[in-house]
């Protein structure tokens, strides 16, 4: 399936590769037969902008999960703080609004359902069988283990479960998203596929 998007990539703020971006288009184009493909951490929506444009192809739903409130990385003095995102009145981070406007631009609010929660709130009532599953939110041991906890289980069989930031040395960078891959693969639940970029990729047996 050849790869459009509706608007240009580049003027997203995120933490996407462009072939990493186009793994996650492909992947969840071949899942929208299985389920609906949920998000966690969508930030401006550069990553919901590939997956859910391949769910509008396929009149599937993204559900895009982001407290929007930024990780460790976001906040103020920190390496990643971008002060066009602070917002001054509550004093907190604050990326909806920068998501909103990249849906509409792309004309995807009827393909995409933010959830705007915390990663494990958003999971506590969660019953829906999903196609695919792409974790990119918190990246302290903590954060991560819990969203392997909340989410993977739900992946149906046959459907992928997608981890950014899959560092297998730690020289270049954190191990939790590293951790939790390495816990669908013990699971005995997922077999692996080959890693794209720093995208870790397994399919639900
Ligand atoms: N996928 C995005 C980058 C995500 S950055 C892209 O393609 O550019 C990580 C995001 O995870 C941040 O927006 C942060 O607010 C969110 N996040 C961190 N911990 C979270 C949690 N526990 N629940 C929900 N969202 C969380
Ligand atoms: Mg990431």
């Amino acid at each position: 399936m050849p790869l459009t998007l509706p608007v240009d990539i580049d003027s997203i703020k995120g933490f996407l590769a462009q072939d990493e971006g186009e793994t996650l288009y492909q992947l969840a184009a071949e899942v929208a037969k299985l389920g609906p493909v949920l998000e966690v951490g969508s930030y401006c929506g550069k990553s919901t902008l590939y997956l859910g444009s391949a769910c509008k192809l396929h009149n599937n739903t993204l559900f895009a999960v982001d407290h929007h409130r930024g990780s460790e990385e976001h906040q103020p003095g920190e390496q990643y703080h971008d002060p066009e995102l602070f917002d001054a009145g509550a004093g907190l981070m604050d990326s909806f609004r920068s998501l909103r406007h990249t849906l509409r631009s792309a004309d995807l609010e009827q393909n995409v359902v933010p959830v705007v929660s915390p990663s494990e709130i958003a999971a506590r009532h969660w019953q829906t069988p999903l196609g695919m599953v792409f974790i990119d939110g918190g990246h302290s041991e903590a954060a991560a283990q819990t969203d392997y906890q909340s989410w993977a289980k739900h992946v149906v069989s046959g459907g992928i479960l997608a981890i950014h930031d899959i560092f297998p040395n730690p020289a270049d960078g954190g191990q939790a998203p590293y951790n939790i891959w390495k816990r669908a693969l013990n699971s005995g639940l997922f077999e692996a596929l080959p890693t794209v970029n720093t995208l870790g990729i397994l399919r639900r047996r």
